[in-house]
C-alpha cells in the first residue's frame, strides 16, 4: 500500500462530510462516520452497520488507517508496550501507562529516529520515515481500545523526533484534541531541539505542554551525548525556549537524563541552575534506563536526590521522573524496532 494513500482516520468531521458527499451519500453520514471512526473504533467500513449494505460492500477495501497489534508486552506495573504493524509493513512502538486515575499513551512520531542520541535505543535501530497524522492518532485509539478505558494523556515521547515531523504532529494534536476529545493541556510534545522548529511550533499557539530534552549543562557535554547539538548550540536552544515562553505564555519543561558520573555531578546541577535562573520552567530528572547498546550507569539514589536538591536550593523547580515499564523495555529510551520480537499477542 503506498504511504501517501489517503485514509479516513485523521480527517475532521467536516472533511469526512465532504468525503461522503463525494461518494454520493447524504451529508449526515459524515457525522456517523466520524463517530464510528473515533468513538467506536471501526477498522473497516463494512462494520458500520448504519451505512447502506451495498455501499459498505463497495467500499470494503477502502483504507481506514488502522494498524494491527503485532505484539504486546505487559510489565508487572501494568504498563503495556505494543508493536504496531503499519500498512507498509514497518513496525512502530506505542506504550500505554496506567496510573491511578490516568491512562497515558506514549506515541511515536517517526519510524525509528535520525537523531542518534548516544544513550537512547531508538536511534541505534536506524530511521525509516515520518509517521502520518493517522498513524499517530491510531496509536491513541489502539491503546484506548486495548485498555477499554479512555486515554487521559498523550506524550510524544515514543520513537522519533516530533519536530522533524511537525506538520503531521500538529495535525495529530488537533485531531486528538477535537476528535478523540483529550484536552490540549494533557498533551506533551518532547523535542531534543531542531533549529527553527521551536519557534515554528510556538506560532501554532497550542495549549500543549512543551518539553525539551536538555541532558547536559554545557555545550561540550551536550555534543558528546547528542550529535545534533553541534548544529544548535545550548545558548541558541535556550534562547529559543525563552521565546517560546514569550510567544505562548506557557512554561517549558526540561528533561535531563541522569547518567552516572557523566552529567550528574554537583557542578553540572549548579551550571544547569545558572542557565535556568529566572526561566519559567520545570526540570524533569530522568534516571538513565539501561539499554544494551550503551554502557552508561544509572546514578544511585543519593546522587539523584542531591542533584534535585542543588537545583531546588537555587529556586529551579525540579522533580524526578521514575520511568515505568522498565521490565517490558517500554521505558524512556528503550523503544526500538526489533522485528524478531514480532509474534502473536
Ligand atoms: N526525540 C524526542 C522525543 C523522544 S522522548 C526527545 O528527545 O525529546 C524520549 C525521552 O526519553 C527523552 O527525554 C529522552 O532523552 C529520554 N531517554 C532516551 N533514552 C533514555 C534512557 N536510556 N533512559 C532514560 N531516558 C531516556
Amino acid at each position: 500500500m503506498p504511504l501517501t494513500q489517503e485514509t479516513l482516520l485523521g480527517k475532521s468531521v467536516d472533511e469526512l462530510t465532504t468525503w461522503v458527499k463525494q461518494q454520493g451519500q447524504p451529508a449526515y453520514r459524515g457525522k456517523q462516520l466520524h463517530q464510528w471512526l473515533y468513538e467506536k473504533g471501526a477498522r473497516s467500513l463494512t462494520e458500520i452497520s448504519v451505512f447502506p449494505k451495498t455501499w459498505r460492500e463497495e467500499l470494503s477495501d477502502y483504507p481506514i488507517g488502522r494498524s494491527k497489534i503485532a505484539h504486546r508486552t505487559i510489565a508487572p506495573d501494568g504498563t503495556r508496550k505494543y508493536l504496531l504493524s503499519l500498512a507498509d509493513g514497518l513496525i512502530i512502538e506505542a506504550v500505554g501507562i496506567p496510573t491511578s486515575k490516568r491512562l497515558t499513551v506514549c506515541v511515536s512520531s517517526q519510524v525509528g529516529c535520525p537523531m542518534n542520541c548516544d544513550f537512547c535505543a531508538t536511534g541505534k535501530g536506524g530511521y525509516e520515515r515520518n509517521l502520518t497524522c493517522a498513524e499517530i492518532v491510531d496509536q491513541v485509539l489502539t491503546v484506548q481500545e486495548d485498555f477499554q478505558q479512555r486515554v487521559s494523556h498523550v506524550v510524544f515521547m515514543g520513537m522519533g523526533e516530533p519536530l522533524l515531523n511537525i506538520k503531521d504532529v500538529v495535525k495529530a494534536v488537533k485531531i486528538i484534541n477535537q476528535d478523540v476529545g483529550i484536552g490540549q493541556r494533557s498533551l506533551t510534545i518532547s523535542t531534543v531541539g531542531i533549529p527553527q522548529k521551536i519557534l515554528q511550533l510556538a506560532h501554532y499557539q497550542l495549549q500543549i505542554t512543551f518539553a525539551v530534552s536538555l541532558h547536559a549543562s554545557n555545550q561540550a557535554l551536550r555534543e558528546e551525548l547528542i550529535p545534533g547539538a553541534k548544529h544548535y548550540t545550548l545558548g541558541k536552544l535556550l534562547a529559543d525556549c525563552r521565546k517560546y515562553v514569550d510567544i505562548t505564555g506557557r512554561r517549558v519543561t526540561f528533561e535531563y537524563v541522569l547518567l552516572g558520573g557523566v552529567n550528574d555531578l554537583p557542578e553540572h546541577a549548579i551550571e544547569l541552575a545558572n542557565h535556568l535562573k529566572g526561566f519559567q520552567s520545570h526540570v524533569n530528572l530522568i534516571p538513565y534506563n539501561p539499554i544494551a547498546e550503551a554502557d552508561y550507569q544509572r546514578p544511585d539514589e543519593h546522587s539523584i536526590q542531591k542533584f534535585m536538591q542543588l537545583l531546588q536550593e537555587r529556586r529551579i523547580a525540579a522533580s524526578v521522573r521514575y520511568s515505568r515499564g522498565l521490565e517490558a523495555d517500554a521505558a524512556c529510551g528503550q523503544l526500538r524496532t526489533s522485528r524478531h520480537e514480532v509474534g502473536s499477542i
